[in-house]
């Protein structure tokens, strides 16, 4: 595709991230293949491809962009809309087999959520290598013999990322609060424009400073909007409600009804804002996530050592002991319940467990996969293996 498509990616995924944008799915040649080049595999999101062919322009290589709805690799993954037959439809019919002499293929470790490795490999002559987390550790990854380093399993937030999603909550607000501000109090509308983006950005700017405080956000009901109001958010409040008081005492032109107005204006931004923030970020759960308060545990009589887990765990929670032929869980505060090493783990060594001491049987987690509310419903591709 060309140039300009690129360029129109990349301008409308920063502005409308939350909505997918699909990409041909099919296979791309990067540069000159032969029969031994490198297979990849990735989503149909058109950013991700996009900056998928970036990361390979130095390399020979196939790129299959398999169907994931036009969502990323990783919540398409984790919604059950990247699956297992996607990967398995795109192996059997792009052609590939019969353009390389190997059977190897690198997928996104994010996919680990929703791919099964086991079924792939029962279902195809194919085996599974899992990438690197970024894109742009490819050719890193490929040069280190197909072996990554601890930094290209781990998701970060990078300030770069946190501006992105200031950006993403700000605009469709401002773009929705300004036709009513607009209308029903124009002389405000700058002010109130200011107030979104600004506020925006500190809340996402100093997110992991202050990720550890925030406690569990309000739920109106179990399925209503939760709202993430932290520690920064309230001090902001605080601080602009002083400062509005100040206004309404001693500022004559300030009147009371100005004051009420802010207050309110001022609360349903900052309770826009952190809405859902957790779960706007890789490196916390969702509140509205009810596996939000489960933890992971490892069953060392099961355990072989084989590392999946290590493998696919974003967030370093495990190592792997090779001479004893065992895994630990060394950070478990860190687990963000995304279930990549219950789906991967051949042995089911490792499970959820809920508040009450309740075990999750692994197949629930390969089977059923989170819908935006956070709640597991059946993976409707799990269901046309056969
Ligand atoms: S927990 Fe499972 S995946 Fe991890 S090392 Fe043990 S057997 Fe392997
Ligand atoms: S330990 Fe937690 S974060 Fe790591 S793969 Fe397992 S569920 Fe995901």
């Amino acid at each position: 595709m060309s140039f300009f498509y690129d360029v129109f990616v990349i301008v409308y995924t920063f502005l409308f991230r939350m909505f997918p944008l699909s990409y041909k799915t099919g296979i791309i040649r990067i540069n000159h293949p032969d029969r031994d080049s490198p297979v990849f595999v990735t989503g149909n999101y058109a950013l991700t491809v996009i900056r998928v062919k970036q990361a390979l322009k130095t390399l020979n290589c196939f790129l299959l962009v398999a169907n994931s709805k036009g969502i990323n690799v990783w919540c398409g993954a984790t919604g059950g809309h990247f699956t297992t037959h996607d990967v398995l439809s795109i192996l059997k019919t792009s052609g590939i087999a019969e353009m390389v002499n190997h059977r190897k293929v690198i997928l996104p470790q994010l996919a680990a959520t929703g791919i099964e490795m086991k079924e792939i490999e029962r279902e195809s002559s194919w085996k599974i290598v899992w990438g690197p987390v970024y894109a742009k550790d490819i050719p890193k990854f490929i040069e280190n013999e197909w072996t990554k380093t601890d930094n290209m399993r781990k998701v970060t937030f990078t300030f770069i990322q946190r501006i992105e999603m200031a950006v993403i909550w700000a605009l469709p607000f401002s773009i929705i609060g300004s036709l009513i501000v607009g209308f029903i109090w124009p002389n405000m509308l700058l002010l109130f424009n200011a107030l979104i983006w600004g506020l925006a950005f500190l809340t996402y700017t100093f997110f992991p400073y202050y990720v550890k405080q925030i406690p569990k956000g309000f739920h109106f009901s179990k399925y209503t909007i939760l709202f993430d109001f932290n520690f920064l958010t309230f001090f902001i409040w605080l601080l602009t409600e002083i400062v509005l008081l100040c206004l309404a005492l001693f500022v004559p032109g300030f009147v009371w009804q100005d004051f009420l107005q802010w207050s309110v204006t001022l609360l349903i931004v900052l309770l826009f804002i952190s809405m859902d923030l957790k779960g706007s970020t890789p490196i916390a759960k969702s509140g509205l996530h009810e596996e939000g308060t489960i933890k992971i545990n490892l069953d060392l009589d099961k355990c072989k050592g084989i590392g999946s887990c290590k493998e696919v765990c974003p967030r370093e929670c495990f190592e792997v002991d090779k001479i004893n032929h065992t895994a630990k869980v060394v950070r478990a505060s860190q687990c963000v319940q995304c279930g990549a090493c219950i789906v991967q783990c051949p042995l089911d060594a490792i499970v959820f467990r809920n508040i009450k001491g309740e075990i999750i049987n692994p197949e629930m987690i390969r089977k059923y996969k989170l819908n935006l509310l956070g709640k597991r419903v059946e993976d409707p591709g799990a269901t046309k293996i056969t």
